[in-house]
């Protein structure tokens, strides 16, 4: 990536600050550096900032290392632990914390409630609050209000500006969004926080502008249907695997049609990741709440659970009673190209393995090392070939392109019994019924 000079005359670089140096914050942060803008990346983690002022990443994304780099060493991105030293002098205030699932399934707001409260005594009014967490229907109203009544009690103006990016590919949806939302009260603040997009976006990037409320209900909204739309196809799949259609054959024909669409017509191990579990559950919770009837988002949420037995059930179909035997696994991430483990459909499918005797050997190129305290009891490798010595069977749970290049001639002749379970459909069957294996996916029997 060459540099960007920022741009001089009527389109200046604005100051902003981004609170939160996770997946969301980092992409955000390098971002708008890179459209030009003068950023300060807050969190409170000092190892975090140490890596990352160093041009390094806590975590593994594809094309961020670079961003980031080209940021700090252009000093239009810098990074801070202090969030007073951040917001100072700042037009926008970017936040980006997490905000899991709390035990109740609703969102968890306390990394939200206690930035929110350092801010209320250090922002002032001019200062625009943007929030791009993904946050509870009626969250941005709460705090305006909080904002108000504590702190230096200022009429401070709060934007929606809900996350679409998908990990693995967060710095190319950057760029690329298929739309922004802008969400708020006030017209003026909706107009800078489009000009901080526009300075480096593609006129085409539809821009829409919303009240607070339906910004904050687009972004579960979108989710919610995404988890429908896998959780369908992974229901067809099971229906073709049982009638012998190739479900991929049918997803292809259905989605030509523009009101399916054929984008989440992979069928899989089920979904997973950082954010459309907890997003489903805070919708049901929601509803919940209001003693709306919501029948959909908890059937999907049923048949994810369902999909993961059903990867299992089919090891266990090809490997018999596997008490003692060995299993080796490509894959541990919910998706590829990212390290991120979080609610990963490895962890119950991989659990459930254990828990029957199985022993199993694991090779992931990326994951986190965080999954050696997940899965106490798998062996981790760093090298695919290792996962075939002596196996019983080989299960695929991330479709990590590599694994398509793999010598499985190689991995045959390791191997003990010859079976594959390609729960990505990311192999070709014919090839692999060639080389001797059994070999079974997901719908396409
Ligand atoms: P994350 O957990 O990776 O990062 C959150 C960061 O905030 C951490 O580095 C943490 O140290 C920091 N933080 C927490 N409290 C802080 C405080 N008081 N001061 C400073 N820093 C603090 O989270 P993420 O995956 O980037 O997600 C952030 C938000 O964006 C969530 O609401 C999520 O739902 C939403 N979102 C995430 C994605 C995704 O793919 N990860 C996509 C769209 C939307």
């Amino acid at each position: 990536m060459e540099d960007i000079v920022p741009p001089s005359g009527p389109m200046q670089g604005t100051k902003i600050c981004v609170i939160g140096a996770g997946f969301v914050g980092i992409v955000t942060a390098a971002g708008f550096a890179r459209f030009g803008h003068q950023v300060v990346c807050v969190d409170k983690d000092q190892k975090r900032l140490s890596l990352l002022r160093s041009g390094r990443l806590p975590f593994f994304e594809q094309d961020l290392e670079n961003l980031v780099k080209n940021g700090v060493s252009s000093g239009r991105l810098v990074f801070e632990s202090d969030p007073a030293k951040g917001v100072e002098g700042k037009k926008a205030v970017f936040l980006t914390v997490g905000t899991p699932s709390s035990n109740g399934g609703r969102a968890d707001l306390s990394a939200l409630h206690e930035i929110i409260s350092v801010l209320s005594k250090n922002m002032k009014a001019g200062q625009i609050l943007v929030i791009k967490s993904t946050v509870p229907v009626g969250t941005a109203n709460t705090i305006k209000k909080f904002f108000s009544q504590n702190g230096n009690r200022v009429d401070i103006d709060v934007i929606n500006n809900p996350e679409f990016l998908r990990e693995g590919g967060a710095v190319h949806d950057f760029f690329n969004p298929h739309r922004i939302v802008i969400g708020g009260s006030s017209q003026v603040a909706i107009e800078e926080i489009s000009r901080i997009y526009k300075m480096g976006m593609a006129k085409t990037v539809p821009v829409f502008t919303t009240n607070n409320e339906t910004a904050e209900m687009i972004k579960y909204a979108s989710n919610v249907f995404l988890a429908v739309k896998v959780g369908f196809i992974n229901e067809l799949a099971r229906l073709c695997d049982s009638v012998g259609i190739n479900v991929l054959e049918v997803a292809r024909v259905i989605g030509a049609d523009p009101r399916i669409g054929k984008e989440f017509l992979n069928p899989g191990p089920g979904w997973g990741g950082s954010c459309l579990p907890k997003d489903l559950q805070e919708f049901i919770g929601l509803a919940d709440s209001l003693g709306v009837s919501l029948f959909i988002p908890k059937a999907v949420s049923q048949a994810n659970l369902y999909q993961f037995e059903h990867v299992f059930s089919k090891v266990k179909n090809l490997v018999g009673d596997l008490k003692g035997t060995k299993i080796g696994v490509l894959g541990l991430t919910f998706k590829a190209n990212t390290s991120d483990l979080r609610e990963s459909p490895a962890m119950p499918i991989l659990m459930k393995l254990l828990e029957t005797g199985a022993e199993i050997t694991a090779y992931d190129p990326a994951a986190d090392s965080i999954v050696d305290s997940l899965l106490s009891g798998v062996v981790r490798v760093d090298d695919p070939y290792k996962t075939a010595e002596d196996a019983d069977c080989i299960l695929i749970l991330t479709e990590w392109a590599d694994f398509q290049l793999l010598d499985w001639g190689r991995i045959r002749d390791h191997m003990k019994n010859k079976n594959i379970v390609d729960a990505r459909n990311i192999l070709a069957p014919e090839l692999l019924k060639r080389y001797g294996f059994n070999y079974d996916s997901v719908g396409q029997n």
